[in-house]
This record gives C-alpha cells, structure tokens and sequence, in this order.
C-alpha cells in the first residue's frame, strides 16, 4: 500500500550517514585538525596555480571525459588512459562501482574496520553488507574468502586500511584474488597507497591490469593535498570503465579539479617530499606515544591509531575531550568498532610535538 508520504528503498533508512572528523575546538585558541588525514603540506603550488587560472572560465561545462588528466595518470604511472575513471572523490568512484554491480539479494563484503563508505555504498545499491573479522587489525584473506558467498559481488578492501593503517603485502593481495570467483570485483582501495614504501607492498595496478574483477582506486585527497577539490580515479577492465561511465554523472569531476589534478600528479617532488615528512613523523609519534605506554598499531599511512586503556577517566573519549581543550583535534573511532583507539593525522611538526606533549599530561593526570 502507498503511504501518505514519500518512503526511501528500506536499505537507505539502514545507512548511518557518514560523520566526518571534526574540524573545531570550541574555545581553543588555535585548532590543529588531525583528523581527516589531510597532508600538513598542501598541495603542490604548481596545482594552487592551476586552480587559479581555472578561475577564468568558470562559465564553460568541463570536459566530461576527463581526458587530460586521465592521459597525465596514464603517463605518470605507466597505464592505459582508456581504463582510467575519474571521479568526484574516490568516494564517487566507489559508489559508482558499487551501484553498478549490486542489487537487492546481492552482497559486498568488507573488514571490520574497513572504511565506512563501503558499508554506506552497499547499503545504498540496496545490497546487503557482510563484514567480515580482521586479525590484529589486519585484514584477513581467509577470512574474506570463507564469507564469499553465490550472492557475493563485490569485496572492498583498502591497502593500506583506515582507520587501522595495516596492509597486506602483495603476496596475500594476489592469495586474495586468486581464491574470489571470476564475477566478484575486487576493490582495492589506494587511498593512502602513496605513502607506502615496502618493497612487497603493491597498489595493485599490474592485478587491474591482468584482470577483469579487480578495481583500484586513489583519490588526489590524501597525498595530494586537494581533499576539497573532490577527485578520484578508478583503474579497471574496459568493461567495469564501461558500466561505470553509463551510469556517472556526465560532468562528475569539475574543471578546478582536473586542472588541479593534472598539475599535481606533474609535480613527483612534492609528492616525494610529502613522503619523507610522514615517514620521519609517523615514526617520531609512533615511537614517542608508545614511549607513553599507549599501544600503538604499525601504521604504513599517514595517521596513527593508538588505544587507550580501560580504565576510568583515561579511556580514548577522555582523551579527545582533554586533546580538544588545547586545539589538538584527532578523530575518534567508535564508528569503525574502535571505541576506545583515536586515530592521528601525522602533521607538521608543531601539532606532532603538542599531541606527544598533551598525551604525557592527560595520562599523568590523577583521575
Ligand atoms: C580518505 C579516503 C578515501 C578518499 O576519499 P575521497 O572521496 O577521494 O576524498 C578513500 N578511501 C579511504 C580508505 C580513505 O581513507
């Protein structure tokens, strides 16, 4: 029967909608956000340019088909442009792929704590989220592959994960694809893929390559520095690029952002150099917050996820609200089955040495 009211599918009202980090301190005299993993670098000014000069024609439709910044990603990491997809975000992409595979019966299969957009795009294709156990913070291949089910279609796996920072050497990726069944897409998610410099990590490209079921996506949000910009790119099959661009918006990546966006991916020496800041400071916050006795997971991103003891007035929340009152703002991630971890941007070097700083005090503090 109709009601007397407009009514979502019943999978919309099951979303949680996303929350992001908190970007205030009310009171603080000065804010340093470090909770949205966004590069206390910037982004490249070669791209600060190119957005300025993008100011002149404001008035013209972009080019829908990306096709220069998809030829400069192609060009920067050895690719083919005609498998590229680029998005409003990763998160576009995502959500793309996702409504372009899943329906109602299907399912998409990700980590317990995996990236919450995962679970917000199934539930959004009307599909079904199965969340699968990790171990020690790590994603789990077996434990993916035991979940895969006839109504699997797609598993979404970030490498490395947020809010956890682990990820899986090559090896186990390759373990991962080998074991899913030819019509399941793997999503390897690249976000922080940049940033890791182990000789047995792979972003997974060549698999996508090689592949009909595997799509890798990055996002110019992290590394880049252009998080406000919104843009994201998708390497995949010519038949996975297919569905997606059907169904995309036709002008889903404004002109700003391409402009942007092909400067940025021009510039390798901010990117190297955004690299050796998060590599000295994640491991100076690493060792300093452990030195504090907080359990720090190895993080091979740009943030740290540190737990806090269960005991009264010392747990993660308390922290936060301690943290909060000198301006320092992390992100709590209770929603990502962590309620008692926060999660750190690695930043400049003041904001690292206020959070060592201000941790030392929270947990000298008599409860
Ligand atoms: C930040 C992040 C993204 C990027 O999202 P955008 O929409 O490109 O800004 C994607 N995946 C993960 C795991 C992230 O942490």
């Amino acid at each position: 029967m109709n009601s007397n009211r407009p009514v979502p599918r019943a999978s919309v009202m099951e979303i949680e909608a996303y929350v992001p980090g908190k970007s205030g301190a009310p009171g603080a005299v000065k804010v340093y956000k470090l909770s949205s993993n966004e590069t206390p670098l910037g982004p490249s000014p070669k791209a600060i340019a190119a957005f300025r000069e993008a100011a002149g024609s404001l008035e013209l439709y972009p080019d829908g088909s990306a096709e220069r910044l998809r030829a400069a990603i192609a060009a920067r990491h050895g690719l083919d442009s005609a498998r590229i997809v680029c998005g409003n975000g990763s998160d576009d992409v995502l959500h793309l792929v996702a409504s372009a595979y899943l329906g109602e019966g299907d399912e998409g299969v990700f980590t317990e704590h995996g990236f919450l957009v995962y679970r917000i795009a199934i539930l959004a294709a009307g599909a079904t989220p199965v969340v699968v156990p990790e171990k020690n913070y790590t994603t789990d291949v077996d434990a993916i592959l035991a979940a895969v089910t006839p109504r699997t279609k797609i598993v979404f796996v970030a490498n490395p994960n947020n809010p956890t920072g682990t990820w899986l050497p090559a090896s186990d990726v390759k373990r991962l694809h080998a074991g899913l069944p030819p019509h399941v897409i793997l999503v390897l998610d690249g976000a922080y893929a940049e940033y890791v410099t182990h000789a047995d990590y792979s972003n997974g490209l060549e698999l996508a390559s090689a592949h009909e079921n595997v799509v890798v996506t990055h996002t110019f949000s992290k590394i880049y520095g252009l998080a406000s910009l919104r843009l994201g790119w998708a390497y995949a099959s010519p038949a996975i690029c297919d569905a997606i661009n059907r169904i995309r918006g036709p002008f889903n990546v404004n002109g700003a952002a391409l402009e942007a966006g092909i400067a940025a991916v021009g510039d390798i020496a901010h990117v190297e150099a955004s690299i050796a800041h998060n590599d000295r400071w994640r491991v100076w916050l690493e060792t300093e917050i452990a030195k504090l006795g907080l359990e720090v997971t190895p993080s091979v991103g740009n943030f740290i996820l540190m737990h806090f003891p269960d005991a009264p007035g010392r747990r993660a929340v308390d922290a936060d609200a301690f943290l909060v009152k000198r301006g320092l703002v992390l992100r709590m991630v209770k929603a990502y089955g962590l309620p008692n971890a926060l999660r750190m941007t690695v930043g400049a070097e003041e904001p690292n040495r206020l959070v060592v700083q201000a941790l030392a005090d929270f947990l000298s503090e008599k409860a």
